[in-house]
């Protein structure tokens, strides 16, 4: 055995076993490998407007400070997410995007005798997080390619610490209704939390996003994650929340870094929350493209996943990784599902109307 395998056999052994999440690939890179210029991505599910314009300002009207370290309790921005939501400060969590949160969650609570529930096909960090912690990952079969609660429930046991739901779910786009999901909730045991996360929340529309916010009070196990990283256009900053019981969110700050969240985030965020009419903008263009996207491919004979969220699951019935080459051969990046059990989907992040037509036609080209 060489150094370097030695150095492998010392990690703990959930992270030996991972698998890195796979990002989708970045514009720059398929420039340099195949010298395309004009790419267009559509792999995951950043907003096609970009920011918006108040979220620019605040970044502007905060460089000069960058020198300082920024605010390590988000005053500013807690008290614009307790004002909008209608929760106390305490009940904020701020996380270096949600992703940050899902893993203080699992920092938190976790032990390599515990257990952690979730779906199949629900969203890749799940089991992530739950490896590298050395605790034991119980997958549910889906059901529809949706969350099955009640074999997600069945499979909850006394040594179940934490549950993960996605809904809407990344990468399939399926939506529980809230009574289901209440009842679930309610139904499991007080020594497990459930980590709802609400990354899409904003594209299912009328008052869904407030819906869940009002289970805090009944249900201190429970913690809501959400993201300024979709529908707020702000992936590139990393900035996220949770949303819990005070306990639970005091927790979750004893382990996170104390400055988790960079300054042009916690202004930006802020910002964008106020933003009403990006978001709109955000909406409409998702909806228009959506109706888009789903005629094409209904044209082309394809069935898709109805989706919740600013992407759809398509099924190309036949493997999908070559479709996915040829797309990127035509300078059009969309995301292969491989690693979630769909070897035959692409999911396709709806992009600008021209995006979407871009994509169409490279894709009726390739099927050709
Ligand atoms: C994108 C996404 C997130 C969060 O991403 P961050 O950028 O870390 O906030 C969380 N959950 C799901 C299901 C997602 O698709």
């Amino acid at each position: 055995m060489n150094n370097a395998d030695k150095i492998y056999n010392l990690a703990v052994s959930g992270v030996q076993k991972l698998v890195p999440y796979t990002p989708g690939k970045p514009i720059e890179e398929l420039e340099r490998e195949l010298g395309l210029t004009h790419i267009i991505k559509l792999a995951s599910n950043e907003n096609p407007l970009g920011p918006g314009k108040k979220a620019l300002a605040a970044i502007q009207a905060t460089l000069k400070d960058l020198a300082l370290y920024p605010d390590g309790n988000g005053f500013n921005l807690k008290r614009a997410l307790a004002d909008k939501y209608a929760v106390e400060m305490s009940q904020i969590t701020l996380g270096n995007g949600s992703n940050e949160i899902l893993e203080l969650v699992a920092r938190a609570f976790l032990t390599p005798k515990l257990e952690v529930v979730f779906s199949q096909h629900a969203f890749a960090v799940y089991p992530i997080v739950t490896q590298a912690v050395g605790a034991t990952a119980v997958v549910a079969p889906a059901l529809n390619y949706g969350h099955d609660l009640d074999a997600m429930l069945q499979r909850v046991t006394d040594k179940t610490r934490l549950v993960f739901i996605a809904n809407p779910n990344n990468p399939t786009g399926t939506l529980l209704n809230h009574a289901d999901l209440e009842t679930f909730i309610g139904a499991l045991p007080d020594t497990c939390i459930c980590v709802l996360d609400e990354a899409y929340c904003e594209f299912v529309g009328d008052s869904s996003a407030d819906t869940s916010i009002a289970w805090l009070n009944l249900y201190p196990n429970l913690l809501i994650t959400r993201t300024f990283s979709k529908a707020y256009g702000l992936a590139g900053l990393r900035i996220g929340y949770g949303l819990s019981s005070p306990q639970l969110a005091d927790i979750l700050n004893r382990v996170r870094q104390p400055f988790n969240n960079n300054m042009l985030a916690l202004a930006a965020a802020e910002a964008a929350l106020s933003d009403t009419e990006h978001l709109q903008n955000t909406l409409a263009i998702n909806t228009q493209g959506m109706q888009l996207i789903t005629e094409g491919f209904k044209k082309l004979g394809l069935e898709w996943i109805p989706s919740a969220g600013n992407f759809v699951l398509v099924d190309m019935k036949q493997p999908a990784l070559p479709i996915y080459e040829a797309l990127l051969r035509k300078g059009v990046i969309v995301r292969p599902v491989g690693v979630y059990q769909l070897p035959n989907h692409l999911r396709i992040t709806i992009g600008t109307q021209a995006e979407n037509q871009l994509f169409l036609n490279a894709l009726i080209d390739v099927l050709a």
